[in-house]
Parts: C-alpha cells; sequence; structure tokens
C-alpha cells in the first residue's frame, strides 16, 4: 500500500479541529482530529489560585489540565493563550512559550510536515521521512526530482534544504526564517515549550565578548584546532550539565573550592597578603572589565609593554582589601601562597543530580546525525544504490543539524535571543575561555607553541597536533577537539 507524506496542517479554531493532509503521486487524504491547543507551565503553578488570577481579568474560554503530566493552560483560541501567558509573565516573572496550534500539533503527537504515513481506514501511522518523489511537485510540477537535479543541482538542493529545515523545526516552508539565527530561535521554542521552560523575563546585563586580534605575518606548518564541538559537547551532562534548569540548581549549592560542579564563572573572593600584587587573568573577559572600571589604567598599559602580554594584567591589588576574581585565577594564587581566601563568593555551579533539557536535546541532535551518518554511508560504498530524492534529503537534514548543533552554544551568548540569559551566558562563555586557556597551557608545557587563538579555533605550531588534542582531551577530561587544516604556510590576515 502507498504511503503518504503529511502536506499541510490547519487549526480551524471554531471547530476545535485540526486537519492534516496527506499526499503521495496518486492521492490527497484529509483526517480530521479534534485538538483543543495549549501552553506547558511548570509545577510552582496552583491550579486554584490561577484559576481566580485568570478569572479576575475576565478571561474565559480556557482550562486548566495536564498534558504528559505536566501541567498546562488549554484554550481553543490563540489569542487567549497569550493574553493568559502574558497574564503570567507579568503575576510571576515566568514567560512560557505559546506557539501555533498547528505546531503544538505536530509536537504532541512527534509528527512533522513531509513525514511519510501509513493511512488505513481508522489508523495512521508515521513511519520516517522517506519522501515520495512526486513532493517536487511542491514546487515544480511535471519534473522529475531526478531531472530537476540535472538542470539545475544548486536550486534543486536549496528547494530540498527548505523541507529539511520545515521537517526539522515542524514550520511550514513558508515561515522559514532566512538567517540561521531565527531558525535556531524557532528550534529553541520548540525545545524550550516542550520542555514547560519559560524564557528570560528581565532586563538583561550587557554582555561583552572578547576578541583576541590575530598575528601579523606568515607561519610554518600550522595545526587548527577546531573546538566548535567541544564547546556543544561541554554543555551535555557528560561534562558541566548546563541549562537554565540546571544553573545554581537548589539541590546541589557547592561547599567546597574543588568541588567539580563549581563553574569557572564563578568569582571567589581573596585578600593578597602583599601590596601591588599583579596577575595575568586566565579569562581574558575579567582582565577587560577589571582594566575599564578600575583605577591605574596607565599603569596597567605600561605592564602589558613591559611584558608583552596579549591582555591587560589585573592589578595592582592591596593586601588586606578583598577582591572577587574567576575560580581558576583563585586557585592559581591560593597555590603560590600570594593571597588567602575570603568568605564572600559569587558561585556558579551545575546540577549534579538532574540532567538540563538542553543537554538531553544535544544528545538527541548527536544520536540523530550519527544515525543520518551511518544511513548514508550505503550510498557511499555501494554503487548500487542510486542517489536519489531521500539521499539529498538526509545530505541536507545532516548538513542542517551539525550547523544548529554547531552554533547552538555562541546563540546561547547572544543577547539579541529571546533565550539569551545573563547568567547561563556567562557561564557558557567562561566555560570556553576556560577550556581554551588550559589548552594552551597544557600545549605549552607539552612543548608547542600556540600562535594564535580566536572563539573557534586554536592554531598551533607543530606536527603532532593529533596527539596533543587527544591528550588534552583524555588529561582534563573534556571533549575532544578535532584537527580541521594543516598548512606548511599560514596568514592570518
Ligand atoms: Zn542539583
Amino acid at each position: 500500500m502507498p504511503t503518504h507524506n503529511l502536506f499541510s496542517v490547519r487549526y480551524i479554531e471554531q471547530k476545535k479541529e485540526v486537519i492534516c493532509y496527506f499526499k503521495n503521486n496518486y492521492s490527497q487524504i484529509a483526517k480530521r482530529f479534534s485538538f483543543i491547543p495549549y501552553f506547558f507551565i511548570d509545577d510552582s503553578f496552583d491550579f486554584e489560585k490561577l484559576n481566580e488570577i485568570l478569572f479576575s481579568f475576565n478571561i474565559k474560554n480556557f482550562y486548566l489540565d495536564h498534558v504528559n503530566n505536566k501541567k498546562c493552560v488549554f484554550s481553543s483560541s490563540y489569542l487567549v493563550l497569550k493574553k493568559i501567558s502574558n497574564i503570567i509573565a507579568l503575576i510571576s516573572d515566568k514567560k512560557f512559550i505559546v506557539l501555533s496550534p498547528e505546531r503544538v500539533f505536530l509536537i504532541n503527537k512527534d509528527w512533522s510536515y513531509f513525514d511519510d504515513f501509513e493511512i488505513n481506514e481508522n489508523n495512521i501511522q508515521k513511519i520516517g521521512f522517506n519522501i515520495n518523489l512526486n513532493f517536487f511537485d511542491y514546487y515544480i510540477s511535471n519534473i522529475s526530482f531526478l531531472e530537476a537535479l540535472k538542470l539545475n543541482e544548486n536550486k534543486t538542493n536549496l528547494i530540498i534544504n527548505n523541507y529539511v529545515i520545515s521537517n526539522f523545526l515542524k514550520i511550514p516552508i513558508k515561515q522559514i526564517p532566512v538567517e540561521s539565527q531565527g531558525q535556531l530561535e524557532v528550534f529553541l521554542e520548540n525545545i524550550y515549550f516542550s520542555n514547560a521552560y519559560p524564557i528570560n523575563w528581565k532586563i538583561n546585563k550587557k554582555f561583552f565578548k572578547s576578541t583576541n586580534f590575530a598575528p601579523y605575518g606568515a607561519f610554518e606548518n600550522i595545526s587548527k584546532i577546531d573546538f566548535s564541538s567541544v564547546w556543544l559537547n561541554s554543555l551535555t551532562n557528560t561534562f558541566f550539565n548546563l541549562g537554565p534548569d540546571t544553573l545554581n540548581c537548589s539541590c546541589c549549592k557547592p561547599i567546597k573550592l574543588d568541588d567539580l560542579n563549581l563553574l569557572p564563572s564563578s568569582l571567589i573572593e581573596i585578600i593578597p597578603l602583599e601590596d601591588n600584587l599583579f596577575f595575568i587573568s586566565t579569562s581574558n573577559n575579567f582582565s577587560n572589565n577589571f582594566n575599564s572600571s578600575n583605577p591605574n589604567k596607565m599603569f596597567r598599559l605600561s605592564k602589558k609593554k613591559e611584558f608583552f602580554l596579549k591582555n591587560f594584567p589585573v592589578g595592582p591589588l592591596c593586601s588586606k582589601k578583598a577582591y572577587l576574581i574567576p575560580i581558576d585565577d583563585a586557585k592559581k594564587l591560593l597555590d603560590s601562597k600570594k593571597v588567602i581566601l575570603g568568605k564572600n563568593h559569587l558561585t556558579n555551579w551545575f546540577c549534579k543530580k538532574n540532567e538540563s533539557f538542553v543537554s538531553k536535546e544535544i544528545k538527541k541532535l548527536n544520536s540523530l546525525i550519527i544515525l543520518l551518518e551511518k544511513d548514508l554511508l550505503k550510498y557511499n560504498i555501494n554503487l548500487f544504490f542510486e542517489k536519489d530524492f531521500n539521499y539529498y534529503f538526509k545530505s541536507n537534514l545532516l548538513l542542517f543539524l551539525r550547523k544548529i548543533s554547531l552554533e547552538l552554544p555562541s546563540h546561547l551568548t547572544n543577547p539579541i535571543s529571546n533565550f539569551f540569559e545573563y547568567p547561563l551566558a556567562k557561564s557558557v562563555y567562561s566555560i570556553q575561555e576556560s577550556i581554551l586557556c588550559k589548552f594552551v597551557e597544557f600545549s605549552e608545557k607539552s612543548g608547542h607553541r600556540v600562535v594564535y587563538s580566536n572563539n573557534e579555533s586554536v592554531f598551533v605550531k607543530g606536527h603532532s597536533s593529533l596527539l596533543l588534542a587527544n591528550n588534552f582531551a583524555v588529561c582534563m577530561n573534556l571533549p575532544k577537539p578535532k584537527i580541521s587544516e594543516f598548512s606548511t604556510k599560514t596568514c592570518f590576515r
């Protein structure tokens, strides 16, 4: 029996139903489902109290119930749901995401556009995403996919890419944001929605990222070590278990400086034992902030020149006065007995008990990437497998997932995002700074010269950088960076 692809989804408010249109080469089937849109709220809300508050605002046409054991607000009207979400935001500081009824329906069923279905009288079963060839008709009719590919491969690939993004983000092709930042926002909307997590509703502090300037001139035998997959995997619970739900949790507050769940964004109070103490911070961001907000700028500038430093040193610090400095710096100064430990720290930590939903979603992405890589292998090793629509669809999906997952960590530190939250962004960024700093130290200890590093890559001189990257990951218990390039001659600008 031929399968059908889900072609379009429409919610009809008056009838409280969703109509799904399924299509294949021969026929189109419309199926109706009773459905009432909803959004999740967290367990802190008491149904009775919330009912009272909403009635007092004269809100009708809603009710409170559960979906998958999570508390929800239901209403047949999208506008009423939006209004209730805004009321909740104003009374509680928590802004829960309201998605279009069609998207909520798809998330609820775990279906998406262009998924493949077996449809009987009473039963509809999703069987994956094998797309029937004629789906190409969506854009160009009367031309087969393979013909289109021959005529214009680039354009054909672009069309397939739209199918891929629509399928992954559960939005119609017409609603796909042009920029990848917008696509990441839709992805985050879906995961924050499904995990009943509110977006940030406070006014955020500004966030600065420091930049390293590339050196002049040509350098011989340079390996480029790519850290972008490290940034992604460092957020999972194998390493830092970072997410808005696990940052500074109430159950795992650290008590000692060497507790493993302390994040590098923690600021530790120290008191110098000598006057005029200077040190070089592990965090460029901290150095820059210290320099711009403290007196003696000229003094630091001359020290920077005198010692050929890349960044401003931190200092001069006076004895008997307390300072808050990054935890990695504090540990070094305590080891060298130049300071004593104060009491008033500003710590950040991650939860050791529950996995963050960000970590769960990253793992899902990683396993989907591995699945697609395996699936695509058969086309490359077996020449009898014709490169059909599915091959192109899956290749494009793989590229899209890699892009989304590599851009996710830096998107969480982008103040323009709706999902930007200062403490989380600061922690994500401080992890990156700390790992890069540790890598530079590790390289230098093992006789490698780091010529330059930016936010994604480190450029190391020498031939054995693969071994260096492996050893670093094993010794430091961190994700393994990748060697992305080796060049006998490199110019940075
Ligand atoms: Zn905890």
